[in-house]
C-alpha cells in the first residue's frame, strides 16, 4: 500500500522517545525512509520537536556532546519532564518509538498511562522484552482503546521480529511442540545501549530489575571484566511466550529465549534464530528454523521492526482500530 492508499498526502511524522543506543539507530534508520518523517526526539534531561523535521545528526551530536537533546539549536528545550512536555508541544505527532530503559519495570506501563492521560491519539510502539512487563500494558488495552490510542507492544527483535516469525513458521504444523529463540549480540562497547546491558544483567543468576537498575556504571564493568565481556543468558523470562499464548501459537510454557551477549565485539558471538517444533497435520515432527543473517546488528533488527509495526499501526488508527496489539499479531509494514 503506497502513502496515497494510507490516506498520507505527506509522510508520516513520527517521534523517539529515549535518544541513547536505539534511540539514535532509529533516527538514523529515519533518514534514509522517505515515508517518515523525525519531528520530535526526547531523552531525560530535554526533547526536540520541529514540525517540518529534525536532523536526527544534529541531535545525536547534542545528545553526545552535551547530554541531551535540549541542547539542539534549533528546536531544543531542557526539561525534567520531558515526555509530558513534548507531548504536550507536538500534538500532531502520529506516532512514536518508545526507545526507552524499562527501569523500573513498570517505567513503559506508567508512560503508556501518561499518554492515556494526556488526550493525546495515535500510534505507540514499544520493544519491550520482559513478560511480566507486557502483562502490565495488557492490562491497560481497555483504557488505551477509550483513549483512541492504537498500541503496539514487543515490536523489536526478541520479543518482535523472532516472535512473528514464529508465529507463521507456526502455520504448518497442526500442534506446536516448542518454540526455541536464541540470540546473539555483539556490540563494541556497552556503554552504547545501558539500559540493553542492565536489564541483560538483571536476568542473570542472583540479580533481579531492581539490583540491576541500582548498579553504578562501575559496577557493570566490574561484573563485564569478571566474564570478559560476555553475558550468557538461559530461560529468560521474555514476552515472546506471551505473546505466542495470546495469539493462540502454544501454552507460554513451550517458549524459551536464551542468548550469548559480547559487549567487547561487534562481531555476534552466535547467528541469532528461532526454531519452532511442531507436529503435522500428517503426524509427522518437524522443525522450522529462521535465522538472521549475522551482518545485521541489534540496531537494525530492532529499529527496522519498530517502524514497520509503527506503519502497520498508523495504518489500524486510520481504520478506528485502537487498543492494544501484539507483533503476533500483525504483519509489520514496509516503510519506505
Ligand atoms: P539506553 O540506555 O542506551 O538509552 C535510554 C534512553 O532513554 C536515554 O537517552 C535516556 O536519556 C532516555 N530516558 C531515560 N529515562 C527517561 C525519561 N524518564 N524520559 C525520557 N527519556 C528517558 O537504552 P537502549 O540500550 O537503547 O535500550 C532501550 C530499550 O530497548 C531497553 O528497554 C531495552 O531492553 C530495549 N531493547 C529491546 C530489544 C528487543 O529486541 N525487543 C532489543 C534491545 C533493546
Amino acid at each position: 500500500m503506497d502513502s496515497q492508499q494510507l490516506g498520507q498526502t505527506s509522510a508520516m511524522a513520527v517521534g523517539v522517545l529515549g535518544f541513547g543506543g536505539l534511540g539514535q539507530a532509529a533516527a538514523r534508520v529515519l533518514a534514509t525512509k522517505g515515508e517518515m518523517n523525525l519531528v520530535a526526539v526526547a531523552d531525560k534531561q530535554g526533547y526536540a520537536y520541529n514540525p517540518a523535521g529534525l536532523d536526527g545528526q544534529a541531535c545525536a551530536i547534542a545528545y553526545q556532546q552535551q547530554g541531551s537533546v535540549g541542547y539542539l539549536e534549533a528546536g531544543g528545550t531542557l526539561s525534567q519532564d520531558s515526555i509530558a512536555d513534548l507531548i504536550d508541544q507536538a500534538p500532531q505527532v502520529q506516532g512514536y518509538f518508545l526507545a526507552l530503559p524499562n527501569l523500573p519495570n513498570t517505567f513503559m506501563a506508567e508512560v503508556a498511562q501518561q499518554f492515556i492521560a494526556s488526550g493525546w491519539q495515535g500510534v505507540l510502539v514499544d520493544a519491550l522484552k520482559r513478560t511480566s512487563a507486557m502483562e502490565q500494558i495488557w492490562g491497560l488495552r481497555d483504557e488505551l482503546q477509550r483513549a483512541g490510542i492504537t498500541y503496539m507492544t514487543g515490536c523489536g527483535a526478541t520479543p518482535g521480529l523472532l516472535t512473528a516469525a514464529a508465529t507463521v513458521a507456526a502455520q504448518s504444523y497442526a500442534e506446536i511442540h516448542s518454540v526455541k529463540i536464541t540470540f546473539g549480540v555483539g556490540i563494541a562497547n556497552w556503554e552504547a545501549y545501558r539500559a540493553t546491558i542492565r536489564e541483560d544483567i538483571a536476568h542473570l543468576p542472583g540479580y533481579d530489575v531492581e539490583t540491576a537498575r541500582a548498579m553504578t556504571d562501575g559496577e557493570v564493568a566490574a561484573l563485564l571484566d569478571r566474564t570478559q565481556g560476555i553475558l550468557t543468558l538461559e530461560n529468560m523470562e521474555h514476552a515472546d511466550d506471551f505473546m505466542l499464548e495470546l495469539a493462540g501459537i502454544c501454552d507460554r510454557d513451550r517458549v524459551t529465549v536464551g542468548g550469548v551477549v559480547d559487549t567487547r565485539n561487534p562481531k555476534k558471538p552466535l547467528s541469532t534464530n528461532v526454531q519452532v517444533t511442531g507436529r503435522t497435520f500428517e503426524g509427522k515432527t518437524s522443525t522450522h528454523t529462521f535465522t538472521l543473517g549475522d551482518e545485521t546488528s541489534m540496531a537494525a533488527n530492532v529499529c527496522g521492526p519498530a517502524f514497520g509495526y509503527l506503519k502497520a499501526g498508523i495504518k489500524l488508527h486510520q481504520r478506528g482500530l485502537h487498543g492494544l496489539y501484539t507483533a503476533a499479531e500483525v504483519m509489520p509494514s514496509f516503510v519506505r
